[in-house]
């Protein structure tokens, strides 16, 4: 198991071979039952795990002939095939096998491996892919037409195995037209050697054709233009035809604007993913351009058209795209979340090389529509998509945070990445970039070092918002200065200005720049504004913090006036002496305290509850203002104080 474990991961890792949960490995064992008794089993990969970090948990353990001898029956439906893989198990409480494992069983090789090679995938997805096939590996695989994955291939390679097509001199492998290969051996090393041989010999016929290629054609590059207003507009549309909050990463490197500048875009982008089980990641095909109504037209006909190839009575999947193509905003990746939207772009990029070569072979032809939506629609790919229980509240949200890298401004970011959110953090401190690297929920996190009282900085931290997350849904205004405690008649100008520079001036820009983008976020804009206490009872010696935090105030209560019609609520949160921050160190705290003749511990709890206030009971209240309890509330302003006297 552990040689099985091992090269299993191995594949998993190069997504030239398989991506994102693809593929699948096996190995045959001898299984010693309580009574002592031997007997043969398949351990085969679980479905639902992936084999860039299977471990053995991730694997079932099945008997061997009651699995293989499923693929000697005439019918076997899919429940009835659940079922009796069920009653094969070995081992209790193990994963679902495989819906590959009847196939791997029927294979009379000790290990067998199976992937969906990118270089395998293009010979096979072409016109003249079997003939393709038998230049490049000649007699040393077996190859099978496409058939719907599942007990109908199982059962057609079972034909084959009978007919002796697999354990000729020299085979080592299988080609399964339009969909991957698979590869054998009597140990984990020599099936996977095999397997890199053979995708090595397809690689290198298309790097033949490639080198043809480059010589022959340069293709245009368009330039990517079109405004952050415009990308937010597309995922407004598509979040209403996905019929949730989504987010959409937009590309616009080399590779992808030279696929986007190919002639034949409109042509080859629209005939298939590169092997069927992509279809549940990507769709059937990308949207081109920036019809979404199209789209979603196009996708229930598609539906309706092939719903009655289905027993059962399907519900169709939301109709929105999962991956756009436009010459002038790039290539956009939809997901319900940033790592969904992820693995559709690896899918994509992956596809779109695929398709490139193909077409040098003499056309990209993978299976079609009605096969795919075989796979679309088969409810063990659907599985694959659920088990992750219920979305977390922002899921598919993208907020800003200004002054994120610390204090009150960290806390709501990491609040609202925990309610599902993707972030983007503002700070001028450049730690923000790392401020959450490495920590879950992957992918939700996007730090920016910039100064929120530039201009050309808060324009650029909107647009790559934009590009990585697709738009805004919620602003949380933090970002503040707390100068040192100066009496009016003392005042300096330059500190003066420096405190509504920051407190008041960058919140009045980044309100407006933010407004279109606020406007068109599928839920309803929010807008959280962090004040102060001093706002309803000022300090002496902070004239110009509290004139900045009541200007703030009233520059939040006139939004709230004014952008009540385009749904975005604007609230704002006063808190009072949260002490877990960069401002309030130990030596600060005692001399405050010492100079209301308190001890600290008096001092943090100097409140109508008693109680101490952290970031994170801030972060709580910002992260409320942004969801359901606040659904029906705007131009509030609410205190998280413990009790103030001077408040209440
Ligand atoms: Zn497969």
């Amino acid at each position: 198991m552990a040689q099985r474990v091992y090269t299993s991961r191995l594949l998993g890792q190069d997504p030239c071979l398989v991506l994102h949960g693809g593929g699948n490995t096996s190995v045959k064992a001898c299984h010693t039952t309580v009574f002592g008794e031997e007997l043969d089993v398949l351990v085969v990969k679980g479905s639902g795990s992936d084999l860039a970090d299977i471990d053995t948990s991730g694997f079932a353990t099945l008997r061997l002939e009651h699995v293989a001898r499923l693929a000697t029956l005439d019918h076997l439906t899919d429940t009835e095939m659940a079922r009796q893989l069920d009653l094969a198990a070995v081992v209790p409480g193990g994963p679902a096998p495989s819906v590959e494992a009847i196939l791997h069983a029927v294979l009379p090789h000790r290990f067998v491996d199976h992937t969906h090679a990118d270089a395998v995938v293009t010979l096979t997805n072409t016109p003249a892919g079997e003939a393709l096939v038998k230049e490049v590996f000649g007699h040393r695989v077996a190859v099978v037409p496409y058939v719907m994955p599942g007990f109908q291939l199982a059962r057609l390679c079972a034909q084959q195995v009978a007919a002796g097509a697999v354990d000729g001199p020299g085979v080592v492998g299988l080609v399964l037209l339009n969909h991957g290969i698979f590869t054998w051996g009597a140990t984990a090393r020599e099936s996977y050697e095999r397997m890199i041989e053979l995708v090595n010999l397809a690689a290198d016929h298309l790097e033949r054709v490639r080198v043809r290629a480059r010589a022959a054609t340069a293709l245009p590059v368009p330039s990517p233009a079109g405004g952050h207003t415009g990308r937010a507009a597309m995922r407004a549309a598509v979040a209403e035809a996905a019929g949730a909050p989504v987010v959409i990463s937009w590309h616009t490197d080399a590779p992808v604007m030279a696929f986007l500048g190919r002639p034949d875009l409109a042509d080859v982008s629209q005939r298939g993913p590169a092997t069927p089980d992509h279809v549940i990641r990507t769709k059937r095909v990308p949207m081109m351009g920036r019809d979404v109504g199209a789209y979603t037209s196009a996708y229930r006909a598609y539906f309706e058209g092939h719903r009655h190839r289905s027993t059962a009575e399907l519900q169709p999947l939301d109709p929105a795209p999962r991956v756009v193509l436009d010459p002038e905003l790039g290539m956009g990746c939809v997901g319900r979340s940033p790592a969904d939207a992820a693995i559709a772009e690896d899918i994509y990029r992956h596809t779109m090389q695929v398709i490139a070569d193909a077409t040098e072979l003499g056309g990209y032809q993978p299976v079609s529509p009605a096969d795919l939506f075989d796979v679309e629609y088969w409810d063990l790919e659907q599985a694959k998509l659920r088990g992750r229980g219920a979305p977390l509240p922002h899921t598919g949200e993208v907020a800003l945070v200004t002054g994120a890298a610390s204090g009150i401004g960290r806390a709501c970011a990491a609040a609202l990445m925990a309610e599902g959110a993707a972030v983007v953090g503002l700070d001028l401190s450049p730690a923000v970039m790392t401020t959450f690297a490495g920590r879950p929920p992957a992918h939700h996190w996007l730090g920016i070092h910039a100064d929120v009282t530039g201009t050309a900085s808060v324009a650029g931290a909107l647009d790559e918002a934009v590009a990585r997350f697709g738009g805004l849904d919620i602003l949380v205004l933090n970002a503040g200065i707390f100068p040192a405690s100066s009496p009016i008649a003392d005042l300096d100008p330059d500190s003066w200005r420096q405190v509504m520079a920051v407190n008041l001036d960058a919140n009045a820009r980044l309100l407006k720049e933010a407004h279109p983008l606020l406007r068109l976020s599928p839920g309803g804009g929010r807008v959280v504004v962090i004040g102060s206490k001093n706002v309803p009872a000022p300090g002496p010696g902070a004239a110009a913090y509290s004139a900045s935090k009541a200007a703030l105030t009233q520059l939040a209560r006139v939004a709230a006036l004014e952008w009540g019609p385009d749904r975005i609520h604007v609230n704002v949160v006063h808190p009072n002496a949260v002490f877990d921050t960069g401002v309030w160190t130990e030596e600060v705290l005692s001399s405050r305290a010492a100079s209301y003749g308190l001890s600290v511990e008096e001092y943090r709890r100097a409140n109508l509850l008693g109680t101490e206030v952290t970031s994170a009971d801030v972060a709580r209240m910002c992260v409320a203002m942004c969801g359901p309890a606040f659904a029906r509330t705007t131009g509030a302003q609410v205190p998280v104080d413990g009790g103030n006297l001077r408040v209440v």
